[in-house]
């Protein structure tokens, strides 16, 4: 099909990206939101200077991501014995075994993932708050970090970690290194930043032409 006889799109229109109900598009005030009258899924959340407030929260999460990776995350103290370890480098101490595969996949999961994903979001937004052009292939990445959301787990980690240590603390003494808490910090600013991101707004943004 040629673009002469392809239909327009339809940006009257808007469909809930959980249930797939179609509704017309009224866009919501300032700190208003629009949410699916189905099934409750927020679709529509614009806020004032939100773009401002991602990109602060995003290279915040950078600095958090990469001095929590290199930190001691806990110290263990068992019959005299102290040892502590930062979290890079307990996936490396696995990087050439049987468990190679496990320890990186780990990490890719709780450290570099996110980071790419506030990067991508960094590479997209930035341009779209300077009201210029977006940047090449703004739309293609801004599409792969939002599916690679489901596997950005390091609030998964967070819990994990949080319950090998209750069970672990009966048998050895462990003391929480700089980096447990850097993460703990890094947890709930990815939680605040997902929730801050209006993604209509941000395709909206994208599709929409610009002076470059
Ligand atoms: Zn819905």
């Amino acid at each position: 099909m040629t673009d002469a006889t392809k239909p327009a799109p339809r940006t009257d229109l808007i469909i809930c990206p959980n249930c797939d109900a179609v509704f017309s598009l009224a866009r919501p005030g300032h700190g208003e939101k629009a949410v699916c009258s189905r099934c409750e899924t927020v679709l529509i959340t614009p806020r004032r200077n939100a773009g401002l407030q991602i990109i602060a929260l995003s290279l915040s999460i950078v600095i958090l991501i990469s001095t929590a990776a290199v930190f001691p995350f806990l110290s263990v103290d068992a019959i005299g014995i102290k040892n502590s370890v930062s979290i890079l480098e307990t996936a490396l101490v696995f990087s050439d075994g049987p468990l190679a595969v496990l320890s990186l996949t780990t990490a890719a999961l709780i450290l570099f993932i996110p980071l790419l994903r506030v990067m991508l979001c960094l590479y997209v937004i930035v341009p779209l708050v300077r009201d210029r052009a977006p940047a090449p292939y703004s739309a293609d990445a801004f599409r792969v970090a939002e599916a690679l959301r489901p596997w950005s787990m390091a609030e998964v980690f967070a819990i994990g970690c949080a319950v090998a240590l209750i069970k672990v603390s009966a048998l050895v003494h462990v003391t929480f290194g700089p980096a447990f808490w850097l993460f703990s910090v890094l947890v709930m600013l990815v939680v605040v930043q997902e929730n801050i991101i209006c993604r209509w707004s941000v395709w909206n943004a994208l599709s929409r032409p610009r002076r470059s």
